[in-house]
């Protein structure tokens, strides 16, 4: 990529007429040229504060803007981008224009697919500093390239700014258990921590006997984990005779991999140290890292998330079907565009993740009001099951269980028969805590009867000992398709 100098920049603004003083773009890039960052010349002093974090949102957008056109140029000298922009008769250049990015093509897994193995990769291959990968789940991983500035500047402020919404500060003691290699929850999460002056245990998932004793002996005030796993370690600690509540010193968590109902987190944070908040992280591998959502202490009570680097990727939130964009308190998929990315940028990425945008996005007590909130994710679109009619999400079928008094929160599972998004039946498995008070028919009898009063939902429930079921330590899969010879029934 060209990098410009802070002349060309207030050039291109001046020209764009996006803004009317040159030297708010050099505030909003803090005080630097994107030249300066390149060159290393970033003062990682600066990380502890960031003027932009409470920037109102019509500076925001200004930011964006801004970038958006310098993205447009950067794409403009990439093949591939050119056609990709052409192939809805724009040019890359286009999106320096008012209003521009509606207009833009959405990117789709097809088409990364098709782009094998570096998809829009913008950079030379010996310029990046690593790949991350999707999971791969439903074919070939997807790589995805970090320039040295990716990964090591603009992730780092990205994550930095994350650690001060909840509080987290230099000199805090991490347990890192996001997983490592392709994925980029681990890796991420390491270079931010090194960056800011967070104290790294990066175990990473699992060793679950030796965590439960170290959250004691060691005492960590911060962990990044899936919050199914922390409640699994829970459940060890009480089985080694170590209190949780009492014994351990964890005052901040962040939890992503995974979303879970408000009451599943109410209920964790109830048995950990008074004071401990568990934070919704959001983010993804086509955005750059973790980086998307993360709740404040205010927006933490009403279980919403701020777009908090808005400034750095853009989110949308449109209509799943006509891609119009979502209103205050409707549901809407989360489209992103990387503005700041170097390698692998994406635009109008498809995240397929569902989202309410809150009823006053722009309004939050913690001043960060120039980054809007949303809803916690409710699931993804291609998630959705369709059950004699009715759309359920499987976050929905997990808020029932969770409210259930005897259910073990972090263990439950659907089975459907057929592969398909429309079907006839489903069954729920769930367990029964081994402690429970409640018979399994009195449990059975009230998920029944939530499931069909707050969902339309009619469908068996089996409920096992606890154990029973299969556990995870990053993302749950919690529908599994079985031989249709297994009937239901
Ligand atoms: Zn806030």
């Amino acid at each position: 990529m060209t990098t410009r100098t802070g002349y060309e920049i207030n050039k291109l603004s001046v020209r764009t007429g996006y803004f009317r003083k040159p030297s708010t773009i050099r505030q909003a890039l803090n005080g630097k040229s994107q030249e300066e960052d390149a060159k290393g010349g970033f003062d990682m002093s600066s990380l502890a504060h960031d003027a932009q974090e409470f920037a109102n949102r019509e500076t925001v957008e200004g930011i964006q803007r801004h970038k958006l056109a310098l993205l447009g140029e950067r794409l403009a000298a990439h093949q591939n981008w050119v056609d990709h922009f052409a192939s809805v008769g724009m040019r890359a250049q286009d999106l320096g224009s008012p209003g521009a990015l509606r207009d833009a093509p959405t990117l789709e897994k097809a088409d990364l697919r098709s782009r094998y193995p570096y998809p829009f990769l913008t950079v030379p291959v010996g310029r990046t500093e690593r790949f991350c990968a999707t999971s791969g789940t439903t074919g070939l991983p997807v790589l995805f390239g970090f320039t040295k500035q990716d990964f090591d500047v603009t992730l780092v402020r990205q994550l930095s700014r994350i650690f001060r919404t909840v509080g987290i500060t230099p000199g805090d003691l991490a347990y890192q258990g996001y997983g490592y290699g392709l994925w980029i929850g681990g890796p991420s999460m390491d270079v931010a921590m090194k960056a800011f002056g967070v104290v790294n245990l990066p175990v990473g998932p699992g060793r679950g006997e030796l965590m439960v004793s170290w959250l004691k002996d060691l005492g960590p005030t911060v962990t990044t984990m899936s919050p199914l796993w922390l409640m699994t370690l829970i459940n060890l600690a009480h089985g080694s005779g170590i209190n949780p509540k009492r014994d351990w010193k964890l005052r901040v968590g962040l939890f992503g991999g995974q979303s879970v109902s408000a009451t599943f987190r109410n209920e964790l944070e109830a048995q950990m140290p008074d004071g401990f908040r568990a934070h919704n992280i959001y983010g993804t591998t086509e955005a750059g890292g973790p980086v998307l959502g993360i709740s404040c202490r205010y927006s933490h009570a009403a279980d919403e998330m701020h777009l908090i680097n808005d400034d750095s990727v853009l989110s949308e939130i449109v209509d799943p079907g006509t891609l119009a964009p979502a209103k205050p308190g409707d549901v809407g998929e989360i489209v992103i565009t990387t503005l700041d990315k170097e390698a692998s940028p994406v635009v109008r990425w498809r995240t397929r993740d569902l989202v309410r945008v809150s009823e006053r996005p722009f309004a939050c007590p913690c001043g960060r009001s120039g980054y809007p909130l949303v809803g916690r994710i409710i699931g993804r679109s291609d998630d959705m099951l369709k059950v004699r009619g009715v759309i359920v999400y499987p976050t929905q079928i997990e808020d029932v269980i969770a409210g259930v008094e005897g259910t073990v929160k972090e263990a439950w599972q659907i089975f459907i028969d057929r592969k398909t998004s429309v079907l006839d039946a489903i069954e729920v498995a769930i367990e029964r805590k081994s402690n429970s008070n409640r018979s399994v028919s009195e449990i059975v009898n009230q998920v029944s009867a939530s499931l069909n009063a707050r969902l339309g939902l009619t469908c068996p429930v089996l409920c096992h000992e606890e154990g029973s079921l299969p556990r995870y330590e990053a993302k749950a899969t919690r529908v599994l398709i079985r031989d249709s010879a297994c009937s239901i029934t």
